[in-house]
């Protein structure tokens, strides 16, 4: 990996149990050998591709190895010291709460587990600020939906703004958005931000046009809303109209095979258009990327400048959900800003 790490500053797609490295998993095993999981089950490699559908069973797999708080707070804390290595300076993390009935592990104590590793990182001078966005898994339905609201709405306030948004996530092709409606709408109502993943596959469109209306406040994927892959002009507009940020990541589409090839992913549809896009790893252990490879991945696909990539990455400043933090980080960013052009 030879790209500057200047490049990516800011992460804003990150699902914590796909940003397990290989490290971790190895620890991960270590503790449990009797699950007799190996390193092909819970990454996908360079070259390789695997359906979505394969790509979620990946998740289930290290599900099984992370499933106490020792787990969890060795995980995070791993996973927020290597977006640190790798240069990013502001970290949106995103995680679905689990409960584990064999270890006793709730969702609650997994969330508190989440911020106590964010607190620990800071404690200990990992230069990154960290903020956390409560995952909403669409394949445990409405009512899961609206406790996850009630649950990151307490942290929300009792975090003192560590977290501050909810994702939904989970298998696209399982269940409706519109079952989703009452449970965003809370979130939206209360102050949580919301970061829908939309239009993942092709037959989301009806889906995407009930939720584009609440507005979420950013996009993740979004592989479909244009008309060129079978979206509409009506999606786009209600995006634009909004001014909707993307969360878009190559390498994940790309392997997990709802984009067919870096070249004809939908980042230059909405980066030609100048809309606020954001790149982004999804998932840096599973599909064995991280930020600056991602970045990297951009400018040599679609030919941009290094002053193009830097301000790619500086306007992702805008789209974070800690408006608290903007000022701060604009200053950061034009700290570390190169002299290479
Ligand atoms: P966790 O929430 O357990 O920290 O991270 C893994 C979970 O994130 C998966 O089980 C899935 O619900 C969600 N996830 C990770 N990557 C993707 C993705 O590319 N698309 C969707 N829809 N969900 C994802």
């Amino acid at each position: 990996n030879t790209s500057p790490s200047w490049w990516s500053y800011g992460e804003l797609h990150a699902h914590l149990n796909g940003s397990v490295s290989f490290s971790t998993i190895e620890k991960l095993v270590a503790r449990k050998p009797h699950l007799n999981i190996e390193h092909g089950m819970t990454a996908i490699r360079s070259g390789q591709r695997r359906t979505l559908d394969e790509c979620f069973q990946v998740f289930k797999v290290i599900h099984q190895l992370v499933d106490t708080e020792e787990d969890i707070l060795m995980v995070a804390k791993d996973v927020i010291r290597e977006f640190a290595a790798d240069g990013v300076k502001y970290l949106e993390l995103r995680s679905t709460p689990r409960k584990e009935k064999t270890t006793g592990m709730t969702k609650r104590r997994y969330v508190e587990t989440v911020i106590e590793a964010i607190r620990q990182c800071k404690n200990e001078g990992v230069d990154i600020e960290v903020r956390f966005l409560v995952a909403v898994d669409r394949r445990n339905g409405a009512e899961v939906a609206m406790e996850t609201v009630k649950l990151a709405e307490d942290f929300m306030l009792s975090t003192g703004g560590l977290v501050v948004g909810l994702d939904l996530s989970g298998d696209p092709t399982v269940g409706h958005g519109r079952d989703f409606l009452p449970a965003l709408q809370k979130a939206k109502n209360c102050g949580l931000k919301l970061s829908l993943h939309l239009s993942e596959v092709p037959s989301q469109a009806d889906e995407s046009e009930l939720l584009l209306n609440i507005p979420p406040d950013r996009i993740g994927h979004g592989t479909f809303l244009h008309p060129e892959v079978g979206g509409s002009q009506s999606l786009v507009d209600k995006v634009r109209k909004h001014n909707t940020p993307l969360e878009l990541c190559l390498t994940s589409n790309v392997k997990g095979q709802t984009v067919s090839s870096y070249s004809q992913h939908h980042f230059l549809y909405w980066y030609q258009m100048g809309h606020p896009s954001v790149i982004c790893t999804d998932d840096k252990g599973v599909f064995c990327t991280d930020l600056s490879q991602e970045y990297q991945l951009a400018a040599s696909t679609f030919n941009l400048s290094q002053e193009d990539m830097w301000t790619l990455s500086h306007k992702a400043i805008d789209c974070t959900f800690a408006p608290d933090l903007q000022q701060q980080l604009h200053q950061k960013w034009l700290e570390l800003q190169p002299t290479l052009f």
